[in-house]
Formats: C-alpha cells, sequence, structure tokens
C-alpha cells in the first residue's frame, strides 16, 4: 500500500520527533450499510498514528464531492475525538471544500460536545476515489499528545427527501462506541540529511534563532548540561569525539531522545584540515561509532581548531555532511570566568547565531554555571533555540518502524 510505504521513508520535522510513533499504522475499521439513502454512508474508516503522523482514510457507499459537504447545513464528514479511553469530547475534524478541493478543519469541543474554536488543519489531503479520502497531519495539529484518546467517525446528509426525517441519513462507526487508540512516543531519528552550502558559520539572519553547540564530549559534565537543557527545554547540538563515545555510549541516545542533534567533531580531536586518508578516516570512524553506539548517522562536522580546507571540506561533503563552524565563541574551554562567558555570548548573539560551548575537554562548571543566564537572557529578546539541523533547515531521516 502507497501509504505504507510513505510512511515508512517520511521525513520527521525535528520538532516531530519528541512526540511521534511506531507501528505498522492503524488497521482499517469495515461499517454495516445502516443508512442506505446517504451517499456518505461509512463502509471503511481507518484512523491512526503511522510514524509521526496521523493517518485518516474514509471510504463511503456512494460518490460525493467535497463542494457537497457544508457542516453548518447537516452534510459532513468528521472524525470525533474524545479524552481517554471513552471520556468526554475534545475535538472533531472534519472535511470540507476550499476552491472546490478537499480540505480539514479542526473544532474543539467543550465537555457537552460544542464547538469552542476552530482552525484549518494543515494536512495533506487527497482523493484515490470518489467515494474515499485519504489525509495525513500530525498528531500535534490535532492537539494529541502521547497518551490515551478514542476516536469515533460520523456523517450526516441532510437533504430534502428521504433524508427529510431526523437521523435516516447518519452514520456513525463505530455505531454505538468509540474506538480505543494512543499516540505512543516517538522512534528516534537516524540519522539527518546534508543540503545547502557545504560549510556554515552561522544560519539565516531573518528569523530569530540560534543554536548551542557543545565540543569535545561527551563528558562526566555532560549530564549535568543535559539535566539543565530538559529543564529549560532547549535543544542543543553535540559535536561528540569517537573516543569519548565509546566510554559514554548511552549518553547519545539519550541526546536524541531528548530532542537534541548528534554531531562529528572527529576520533582523537586531531588536525585534520590537511585532508587525505587521515583525515577520512577520523571522520568515519567517528561516523560509524556514532551509529553503532545510537543508530544515528550524523550530518553535521566540525573540525577541531577551527582547522578547515578546500580538500577537507570536499571529504566530508563526500562522507555526507556539513562543516559547521560558529559566530560565537566566548572561548570557555580556557575557563575565563561564569561572566566573562555568559555576557561573551550575550553581546555576540544575533538571529541565525552558532554559538561554541564546550561540554568535554577539561573541567566544565563554569559553562554549566553560565546556562541558565545565556539561556534566559537570549529568550527574552525573543531568540529560540534549535538544533544547528533545524537551524539549516535540515531534514532528518525517521527510522523504520517495524511493519
Ligand atoms: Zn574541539
Amino acid at each position: 500500500m502507497a501509504l505504507v510505504a510513505a510512511a515508512l521513508v517520511a521525513m520527521l520535522a525535528p520538532a516531530a520527533f519528541a512526540q511521534a510513533a511506531p507501528g505498522a499504522g492503524p488497521r482499517p475499521l469495515t461499517d454495516a450499510l445502516d443508512a442506505p439513502f446517504s451517499p456518505l454512508d461509512l463502509t471503511a474508516v481507518t484512523f491512526g498514528q503511522q510514524g509521526a503522523r496521523m493517518t485518516l482514510q474514509v471510504t463511503t457507499a456512494a460518490p460525493w464531492s467535497a463542494r457537497q459537504l457544508d457542516t453548518g447545513a447537516g452534510r459532513s464528514i468528521c472524525i470525533k475525538l474524545f479524552y481517554g479511553r471513552l471520556g468526554r469530547p475534545r475535538a472533531r475534524v472534519c472535511v470540507l471544500a476550499r476552491d472546490g478541493a478537499p480540505r480539514l478543519r479542526y473544532t474543539r469541543l467543550d465537555p457537552s460536545g460544542k464547538p469552542v474554536a476552530l482552525h484549518r488543519l494543515k494536512a495533506t489531503v487527497m482523493r484515490p476515489d470518489s467515494r474515499s479520502l485519504r489525509a495525513t497531519f500530525t498528531p500535534a495539529s490535532v492537539r494529541l499528545r502521547v497518551g490515551r484518546y478514542a476516536w469515533r467517525a460520523e456523517t450526516s446528509w441532510a437533504v430534502p427527501g428521504p433524508c427529510a426525517t431526523p437521523g435516516t441519513c447518519t452514520d456513525r462507526a463505530p455505531d454505538n462506541a468509540a474506538v480505543p487508540a494512543r499516540i505512543a512516543p516517538s522512534p528516534l531519528p537516524r540519522g539527518c540529511v546534508a543540503h545547502g552550502r557545504t560549510q556554515r558559520r552561522s544560519g539565516p539572519r531573518g528569523s530569530p534563532r540560534v543554536a548551542l553547540t557543545f565540543d569535545d564530549g561527551p563528558s562526566r559534565f555532560t549530564p549535568a548540561i543535559l539535566r539543565l537543557l530538559k529543564r529549560k527545554h532547549v535543544p542543543a547540538t553535540f559535536f561528540v569525539l569517537g573516543k569519548e563515545v565509546r566510554r559514554h555510549r548511552s549518553l547519545l541516545r539519550r541526546m536524541l531522545r531528548e530532542g537534541h542533534m548528534i554531531a562529528n567533531h572527529t576520533l582523537t580531536h586531531a588536525n585534520v584540515a590537511g585532508a587525505g586518508g587521515f583525515a577520512r578516516h577520523q571522520i568515519s570512524a567517528t561516523q560509524s561509532i556514532i551509529n553503532r553506539a545510537s543508530g544515528f548517522k550524523p550530518c553535521l562536522f566540525r573540525p577541531p581548531y577551527a582547522a578547515t580546507s578546500r580538500a577537507l571540506t570536499r571529504i566530508v561533503r563526500s562522507l555526507g555532511a556539513l562543516s559547521i563552524l560558529w559566530d560565537v565563541d566566548p572561548q570557555d574551554w580556557r575557563t575565563p570566568g561564569t561572566a566573562a562567558v555568559s555576557s561573551n555570548v550575550l553581546r555576540n548573539t544575533r538571529p541565525g547565531s552558532i554559538i561554541l560551548l564546550h561540554d568535554g575537554g577539561g573541567p566544565r562548571a563554569q559553562t554549566i554555571a553560565a546556562l541558565p543566564r545565556i539561556i534566559d537572557t537570549l529568550r527574552r529578546r525573543g531568540l529560540r533555540f534549535v538544533t544547528v539541523a533545524d537551524l539549516l533547515h535540515l531534514r532528518l531521516r525517521a527510522r523504520r518502524t517495524a511493519a
């Protein structure tokens, strides 16, 4: 089925992998022909999470067009969502027409089922045939988070004639219940995809986003940094050394779980500007070590000492990565004092900045102590923290989930 194949290779938006899910996708629910005068009599409905997205497929007894649908006039195809297993109503997602094409609308419901607020849903909508509709969207776009929910499909065809008697032309699937379902946590991403200019010092200056990066770890200081970033809800990018990963393997999976990006900083912190076989080995061995420890293949590389060259950049690109430098460097590795680290960062950071810090290579207490002021102050200025992959609009590769 084309939809299954599409989901398996789905690109996960960086923000999505914090809460998306695995599995072969939901199974279709079939429904009896029980509203014979309505073309919208449901015959099959599929709804649920597939990979990082929600998938919806509705098949009706007879053909219909989006132009005929009008929720206010009682001609509708909707999925109603409930809290918990069979709790109170939470929302409904209905099909409507916009310029003749089918679109989805999300309506939040109050506890009695009355509409409270609505918005157009960002979804991919298709009509495989005149009796079917297929759509995908993110769980977050319909306010579904990790945990239980329940759903039911509802159609109505209020037109004069055989449908004039209320209730004659409405259908529900299932008829007298709701289907219990759940949103599972996301599978970890299995890589990112290099794209665009091969060497970067910053991201786009036009949007208020910045990236914190940490080099030379993982080390015994990394867990404290991860704890702090988690408390502040800040994703970061860790340029790790292959030789250090061997001693801290479990930290890499934790980084991915907590929404951070892992990147390559060579095997032994060698100067690899001379390129050639030595550089290639330093980088590719580290790619393998990271991949074995975490299942993730980085697409970002940072040359130690910023020692780079055209030949090195070519090698990096041939290994599927971009060379990432920085535009803010408070020299925290020299331990100049907590205040010096934070004020340097605050003085020099602007939209698009890539900020260089260290979680390894020496005592990192000053870096850790400087982070809260850096994060809080930059946020107050309206800047948002993202990973370098996100800053550069690179895509993540989703993990292939068991079929
Ligand atoms: Zn370094």
